[in-house]
């Protein structure tokens, strides 16, 4: 394998079709489609992670709940200082994280206090204990040479969030974060939407699982186990119903406990052309299925809409085709069933290509890419090597898709290109 060259084939001509359907219509069909779950859960806030929120958290206390120190030093009242004079303030007392100083109020008097803990009343300045110098009970400073100015070095309540604030909104993915924010309001359990459960199957009759021996014609089924690990990171549940045979009475049964058992059914393989008209004939009688063929490089057949009532995607049976697919199709698709409502799209780049990449024109290539930083701190993209959509050993070595526009033709090396990084899809 060569990995300078991430070529496509330019001679195959077999996938070009002018009346396939964009990406974006696609995507805008699906989410149409797409309903959130209704059911909920009251959950404790240290298991909270991943999961949405189906409710508004809002805040019964102001963060931080008083004014407070943001360094080791002394509380003085910026009225007692002169300006560029010498000061001498005498220390009356201190203040740790933690306590509270209830001392009088005295002028020209200072209070030794430590990051975190409550301003004493009636001060409201806090110099740095590496701008002062002590003398005894006394501190000693020249506003000559170091400006105080009033409030300098103290974090005021509220700062963060006030009291009655929305902190995060009904449809928020909980990240670590949140998990922090949640806990710093003082809320030990949050109600969430109930992960949804998705059922996937293989189809094909070549194929094999894992630890059986490889008859003749056969392969391993490799798509059950990209899935998996692209949903355990989307924090769904999963049902893996193995592998179904490519005959009607298998899939029927297959479909129809995927539709009894779960909310979101995704196979892989048979909805290409010639094994299409088999899976097509079961789904015209179980629901409402589209079989897309999609202006895009890999993933180009797709079949799409609802089996009893249950969203359902059948996924190309090429092991890249299937990630392709996943991440643009079906992850955003999930995410919104799962009730997520401000799911960030996905980050794009800009990074120079470091080789040719052949492409035709008429439909969005997402090739395999490894997107770094050279020494001039400029992000580059170079190609991990086949893109043929079975080659799974260069969609393993890649850390993002090299995104090529509809109409793009070849990119000469040192062209920008838009990439999309993998750490981006989740
Ligand atoms: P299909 O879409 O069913 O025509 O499959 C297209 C190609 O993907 C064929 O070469 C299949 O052998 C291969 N394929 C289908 N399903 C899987 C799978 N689960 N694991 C690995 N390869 C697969
Ligand atoms: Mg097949």
């Amino acid at each position: 394998m060569n990995n300078n060259t991430p070529t496509s084939d330019p001679s195959c001509q077999d996938d070009f079709d002018p009346n396939s359907l964009p990406v974006e219509i696609a995507i805008a069909q699906i989410k149409a489609q797409t309903q959130a779950t209704q059911v909920t859960q009251q959950i404790p806030t240290e298991n909270s992670l991943g999961l949405v929120l189906a409710e508004p958290l809002r805040s019964d206390i102001n963060v931080p709940p008083h004014n407070n120190s943001a360094m080791d030093g002394y509380a003085v009242r910026a009225q007692d200082i002169q300006p560029n004079a010498v000061n001498k303030l005498t220390i009356i007392g201190r203040c740790l994280a933690g306590e509270t100083f209830t001392g009088e109020v005295i002028a020209k008097s200072a209070v030794r206090i430590m990051t975190g803990a409550p301003m004493p009343d009636g001060y409201d300045t806090v110099l740095l204990q590496e701008h002062i110098e002590r003398q005894e009970e006394q501190i000693v400073f020249n506003t000559a040479e170091k400006l105080v100015s009033q409030g300098q070095n103290v974090r005021y309540a509220g700062e963060d969030i006030k009291q009655g604030d929305v902190i995060l909104n009904k449809g928020r993915h909980i990240t670590a974060a949140d998990m922090g924010l949640i806990a710093s309001i003082g809320i030990a359990s949050v109600l969430t939407y109930r992960p949804i459960t998705v059922a996937f199957f293989s189809t094909g009759d070549e194929l094999q699982s894992i630890s059986q021996p490889l008859e003749a014609g056969q392969i391993y089924d490799s798509n059950r186990y990209t899935l998996r690990g692209m949903l355990i990171r989307l924090g769904v549940r999963y049902w893996d119903m193995g592998v179904i045979a490519d005959n009607p009475d298998s899939l029927r049964s297959a479909f129809i406990q995927a539709s009894e058992k779960a909310d979101v059914i995704i196979s892989t393989g048979g909805v290409s052309v010639g094994e299409a008209d088999f899976t097509k004939a079961i789904l015209t009688e179980l629901g409402n299925v589209n079989f897309w063929k999609i202006a895009m490089k890999p993933g180009r057949p797709l079949a799409f809409g609802k089996v009893n009532g249950k969203l359902f995607f059948g996924l190309p049976g090429n092991p890249v085709s299937v990630m392709v697919t996943f991440y643009q199709f079906v992850q955003q698709a999930l995410r919104e069933c799962m009730g997520e409502t401000e799911a960030t799209p996905p980050l794009m780049l800009q990074a120079k290509a470091q080789q040719k990449l052949r492409k035709r024109p008429g439909r969005v290539e997402y090739q395999r890419g490894i997107l770094s930083t050279n020494k001039t701190g400029e992000l580059i993209v170079s190609g991990t090597g086949d893109q043929g959509s079975g080659i799974l050993t260069t969609m393993s070595r890649a850390n993002c898709f090299v995104i090529l526009a509809m109409q793009t033709t070849t990119v000469e090396a040192g062209e920008m290109v838009t990439v999309q990084p993998f750490s981006g899809l989740i």
